[in-house]
């Protein structure tokens, strides 16, 4: 699903076959989570390929890297350039990138003996899907920001990602959603919240969330719309009371959101802000311009 024979990934500043690339079983990123990672889309436009966002998701992998503690060689410029030399390489254009940051052999809980850079990249339909949501109310809480860097996309963090997916799907639901700490709304595994109620998008505020970047596309959109947007503390009282919802991410793009738990939100998302949103996303991440493109 994810390479075959011909697909070729980067891997420490060489370009390999992923047929050949292996690792080691004393990493401790594999035994403690310890790692960072990013998702990127790039999107086929008229004048080329574009990665979208390119800038703002290598900053974000060198913020995260920053505060895990993992130094990491290179430079957003030189992640950038190494990406679209990826999917010139692979002959990609509408695809999906993932970068990992990984360590060596370590197993002690002490700094990284060796740090590794990989960046794969393949095809990938919306993760999501692209029918509305039926979400549950996880059980389990988003990690508290004290007990690690919740703003760090790390990958340790995803533990408490898969556990809340899976006890939404295991009870016949879409997808999870997770309140922080103090019992307000956060996220869902993988992708941000907005919801609208008379008219106005409202979304949690940071600190308890992963500062999305398909968060901040949405709020610029929103802007341009001249849409009323509130960030803010919000309960799930609150959320049982609006007119429509949805998620953004990276990989899920911008889809709706059905239900939670038992309560349907009322407006038809052919007539929701949530709606126009995703058109004006879909158009904007196929745009050429103001992001570096690479053109076959
Ligand atoms: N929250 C979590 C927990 C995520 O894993 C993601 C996906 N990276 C998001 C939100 C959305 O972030 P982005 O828009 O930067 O992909």
């Amino acid at each position: 699903m994810y390479f075959n024979d011909q697909t070729v990934l980067f891997l420490d500043g060489k370009f390999t076959k992923a047929t050949h690339a292996n690792t080691d079983l004393y990493s401790q990123t594999l035994h403690y989570g310890y790692g960072a990672f990013e998702g990127i889309r790039a999107y086929k436009t008229e004048s080329g390929t574009v990665v979208f966002k390119a800038k703002e998701h290598y900053e974000r992998l060198l913020k995260s890297c920053e505060l895990v503690k993992i130094p990491i060689p290179y430079s957003v410029e030189e992640l950038m350039e190494f990406t679209h030399q990826l999917l010139e390489k692979n002959n990609l254009q509408d695809a999906y990138i993932r970068p990992l940051v990984y360590c060596g052999q370590n197993m002690s809980l002490s700094a990284p003996s060796s740090v590794s850079v990989m960046i794969a990249a393949w095809e990938w339909g919306a993760y999501l899907g692209d029918n509305l949501l039926r979400l549950k109310i996880s059980s389990y809480c988003r990690p508290h920001p004290k007990s690690l860097h919740i703003e760090a996309k790390v990958c340790g963090h995803y533990v408490n990602s898969i556990l809340a997916t899976r006890e939404a799907k295991d009870n016949g639901f879409d997808e999870a959603l997770l309140l922080d700490c103090e019992g307000f709304l956060a996220e869902g595994p993988g992708a941000n919240l907005f919801f609208e109620k008379d008219g106005v998008l409202f979304t949690p505020q940071l600190g308890h969330i992963l500062p999305g970047i398909t968060r901040a596309t949405v709020l610029e959109l929103a802007e341009e719309l001249n849409l009323k947007v509130q960030q803010g503390q919000f309960s799930l009282d609150d959320l049982l009371q609006v007119d429509s919802a949805f998620y953004c991410g990276t990989a899920a793009e911008v889809v709706g959101i059905k239900s939670v738990n038992e309560y349907q939100f009322p407006l038809s998302w052919e007539k929701s802000l949530g709606k126009k949103l995703q058109e004006a996303y879909s158009k904007a991440v196929r745009q050429p311009l103001n992001v570096l493109k690479a053109e076959f």
